[in-house]
């Protein structure tokens, strides 16, 4: 079984953790730059994107975690998670800084106020049917990405209609969404077959 790690600085790391099981991983909770080590892939969740990159550079783990995931370290991130995993981001916190990895701009807290939160269904064609059931909680959208990047889905209706909210770029993938949430691990089974498949390849 792969060991899929849950950073665990702050957000909904058990949540995460209980779907990943649920997908056929092995998990551990990482807060430790040793404890990248011990992981085939890794997991960046929900919650509040400035205090984890706060938190990543108070235990040291910026560029522990920038390192890994040059090295082909696979990685998803959801919600706060897609905003660590993107090269830029526009309405961050003075001075926030991002892990980076896929090429994208991010903006944060992009669906504005009136729909801090709210749940839609949406096509994401590479986990099939029915359509996803995608929770969006004070989400981000991706404003724009680069060649090498692959659009998995986009938001439907709302205030946000056509705007990319699932991506991947090689072994990294993000949403902006909470896929913990629903019960519906596909999102989660689909990045344990990334991480199955990057253990084959190296
Ligand atoms: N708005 C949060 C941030 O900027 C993300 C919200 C979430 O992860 N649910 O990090």
């Amino acid at each position: 079984l792969p060991t899929i790690g849950v950073l665990a600085l702050q957000g909904d790391v058990r949540e995460h953790a209980r779907a990943l099981e649920a997908g056929g991983a092995r998990t551990l909770a990482v807060r430790r730059p040793e404890e990248l080590e011990r992981v085939h892939g890794l997991v960046i969740p929900g919650g509040e994107s400035t205090t984890m990159w706060r938190l990543a550079r108070t235990f040291d783990m910026l560029e522990p975690l920038r390192k890994h995931l040059g090295a082909g370290l696979p990685a998803y991130g959801s919600c706060a998670g897609m905003i660590l995993l993107a090269d830029r981001i526009i309405d961050g916190a003075q001075g926030q800084e991002t892990v980076g990895g896929i090429d994208m701009v991010v903006r944060r807290n992009a669906f504005g106020r009136q729909v801090d939160s709210f749940e839609s269904d949406i096509s994401l064609p590479e986990l099939g049917d029915p359509p996803y059931h995608a929770v969006f909680i004070r989400a981000p959208w991706v404003e724009s990405v680069g060649a090498g990047v692959r659009v998995l889905g986009r938001a439907e209706g709302g205030g946000g209609a056509g705007r990319i909210v699932a991506v991947r770029q090689g072994r990294l993938m993000a949403t902006a969404f909470h896929p913990e949430l629903t019960g519906d691990f596909r999102v989660h089974r689909y990045f344990v077959d990334l991480v199955r498949r990057a253990m084959e390849e190296d």
